[in-house]
C-alpha cells in the first residue's frame, strides 16, 4: 500500500499568531506531499515494499532514507503542535524539571539548540533511557530513532517551515512554536 498524506488534526488557518495558512498549505500540501510521493516511487518494486515508514527510516539509506525520514519527521512535527494552548501533563513536567532544572530552562536550551542548528534540519527532545531526556539537533532528514532514541518533540528548522512568516528570524519562530506545543502528544510518546 502506498503512503498517503496524513490529515491534519486542525485547520491550516488555526495558528494566526504562529504559522500562516499559506506556510501551512505549502508545508503540508506541497513539501510533505512531495516527500511521500518520492518515497512511494523509490519503494515501488524494491525490497521495501510493504514495510512501514518507520521500518524504512530505520534501515534505508540515500534518497529513500531522506524522503521517508522527511515524511516521518513532518508527520510527527504536525502532531507536535496544537492550536489550543496546552498545559504540560504532571509526569512529563516532573521529568523535564528533573533533566533540565525547570520548564523555562528546558525551553531556553531547546530554542538555543534549534537556533544553532546550522542549515536545514530538526531539533528534538528525545528520551534516551528511563527518566532520561536529551535535546539533539539533526541535519537534513536525520532522526534520533536511527540512534536508538525515542523522539518526544521536534521542530522543523528548514527555512520552508518559517521563511514566509518570519524570514530570517528563526528565534522568533521558535519562541512562537513553544506556545503551541501539544504537550499531550509529547507525553504520550514517553516509553
Ligand atoms: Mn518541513
Amino acid at each position: 500500500m502506498a503512503f498517503t498524506l496524513p490529515q491534519l488534526e486542525y485547520a491550516p488557518a488555526a495558528f494566526p499568531a504562529f504559522i500562516s495558512e499559506k506556510t501551512f498549505s505549502f508545508h503540508h500540501g506541497k513539501h510533505l506531499q512531495t516527500y511521500i510521493d518520492t518515497t512511494n516511487k523509490l519503494v515501488a518494486g524494491s525490497d521495501y515494499e510493504g514495510k512501514s515508514l518507520e521500518e524504512i527510516v530505520m534501515t534505508a539509506s540515500g534518497p529513500l532514507f531522506n524522503n521517508a525520514a522527511q515524511a516521518w519527521n513532518h508527520e510527527f512535527y504536525f502532531k507536535c503542535i496544537s492550536p489550543e494552548k496546552k498545559e504540560i501533563p504532571a509526569a512529563l513536567k516532573a521529568l523535564i524539571e528533573q533533566n533540565f532544572n525547570s520548564v523555562e530552562e528546558f525551553k531556553e536550551k531547546f530554542i538555543a539548540s534549534a537556533v544553532g542548528n546550522f542549515g536545514s534540519g530538526w531539533t528534538w527532545l528525545m528520551q534516551t533511557g528511563p527518566n532520561k531526556l536529551k535535546i539533539m539537533n539533526t541535519s537534513n532528514a536525520g532522526n534520533p530513532m536511527v540512534d536508538g532514541f525515542t523522539p518526544l518533540l521536534t521542530v522543523d528548522v528548514w527555512e520552508h517551515a518559517y521563511y514566509l512568516d518570519f524570514q530570517n528570524r528563526r528565534a522568533d519562530y521558535l519562541k512562537a512554536f513553544m506556545e503551541y506545543v501539544n504537550w499531550d502528544f509529547v507525553a504520550a510518546n514517553l516509553k
